[in-house]
């Protein structure tokens, strides 16, 4: 069974203080806080195993290698792909993303052709497109949301014309904790034969993904958001589209053969994974996967599920609260106003409480601009996260009600 204690204890970043009491910490969305189990093996593979990849033929680069084909293999196991080499090492879900729109941009789209984006994109999930469209001549396209912050369905059939070349969504809303149909979206975008990407920084670590039952053509995320560390991330992409992708970046591991005349490149996934990797970090994201595994999945998303729940019905019932987006289906983040209180100052004196939330436009100008506001404060729960956690919030939210009146 799920034993909160028990997880809270595997964060060493949980047990400190920051002025008076530990941290509670609830800014999961923009990074979450490492196990003890990633920080020691990442040190483990540094003081022992430390020595390039791919390349060597001794004893510490096989070693190495071996550690980084295994943590691909634990990727491609834990997010359901077909093949281990659907998997990418990226840098984190901003390189995958911009990968695809390069990469794919450069053999499918042309000029006057159509990528589709939502309204509440990160800006990860808009500029790149933008930059694409800009270089080919081609239009980006917005699909509307409703003001309970939900994708506007209906609206699909209009905005998805016989140029659409790819749509991009958000698994979860950053911003909003929206959990988008994405299935749904895929089934619409492959009935018109469209690839779509799901963004997916905030949709692996709160919810059940298996790529092949959702049959996205891209998902891509970052090791940071989900228990790893920090510039590592993943390109899962189906085989059919890497395969006539061309690279994005050339140099070493990402070649068969150079000469001057021309260079042959390599195979699936080398082919995209140009120079020295972020091998280290591979295997930190490997052992946070392995971890989450072994505590149980579905275990996590109960108990997550549960949290959040609570904390909604909490906010709900504070009358100065008001929470920006209302959809029926939300998880891990709640976005909020205090009224007549600037989000920046929520955010000051909730610090000053040891609470860290985040405060501002969470990467996502044009949806706050629909909102027609600045920004919000925005709490986002993890799996460490208490009950406790959440009532002790509630408090501190009216104590900065009190010394703001
Ligand atoms: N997409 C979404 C929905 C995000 O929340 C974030 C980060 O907050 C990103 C993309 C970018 O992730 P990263 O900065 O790890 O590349």
């Amino acid at each position: 069974m799920f034993d909160i204690q028990k997880v809270r204890n595997d964060f060493p970043l949980l047990q400190n203080t920051i002025y008076k009491r530990p941290v509670v910490y609830l800014d999961n969305a923009a990074t979450t806080q490492k196990p003890r189990i990633v920080i020691d093996n990442t040190a483990e593979y540094l003081s022992k195993y430390n020595s390039n990849i791919h390349r060597g033929v001794h004893y510490l680069s096989e070693k190495m290698t071996e550690a980084y084909e295994s943590a691909r293999q634990t990727v491609k196991n834990f997010i359901g792909a077909a093949h281990h080499h659907e998997i990418i090492f990226t840098s984190g879900t901003t390189e995958s993303i911009n990968l695809v729109a390069f990469s794919f941009g450069e053999a499918f789209v042309e000029a006057g052709d159509e990528i589709v984006v939502s309204q509440m994109e990160h800006h990860s999930n808009i500029v790149p497109w933008q930059m694409l469209c800009e270089r080919k001549n081609a239009h980006l396209k917005v699909l509307p949301i409703t003001y309970t912050g939900e994708l506007n369905m209906t609206a699909l059939t209009s905005v998805v014309t016989n140029r659409t070349k790819l749509i991009a969504i958000t698994h979860v809303s950053n911003s909003l904790g929206t959990i988008n149909p994405i299935k749904e979206m895929i089934q619409f975008a492959h009935a018109r034969s469209i690839p779509v990407l799901i963004d997916g920084a905030q949709g692996i670590q709160h919810q059940p993904v298996n790529v092949q039952e959702l049959d996205c053509d891209f998902y891509v995320f970052s090791g940071h958001k989900i228990y790893g560390p920090t510039g590592i991330g993943v390109l899962y992409g189906k085989e059919k589209w890497l395969e006539k992708m061309p690279p994005y970046k050339g140099g070493g591991d990402m070649i068969k053969t150079v000469t001057f005349e021309k260079t042959i490149y390599n195979d699936l996934p080398f082919k995209f994974e140009a120079g020295t990797t972020n091998f280290i970090g591979a295997v930190g994201l490997a052992t946070a996967l392995r971890y989450l595994n072994d505590i149980g999945r579905a275990d996590i998303l109960k108990y997550e599920e549960e949290l959040y729940s609570y904390a909604l019905q909490k906010m709900q019932t504070i009358d100065y609260v008001r929470i920006i987006g209302t959809a029926e289906h939300k998880t891990s983040i709640i976005s909020f106003l205090l009224q007549n209180i600037h989000p920046f100052d929520t955010g000051m004196m909730l610090d000053k409480m040891d609470i860290a939330v985040r405060t501002g436009n969470h990467c996502t100008q044009p949806l706050m601009k629909f909102f027609g506001i600045e920004g919000t404060v925005r709490v986002s729960f993890a799996f460490y996260n208490t009950i406790e956690e959440v009532d002790y919030l509630v408090e501190s939210l009216k104590k900065v009600k009190q010394l703001f009146s």
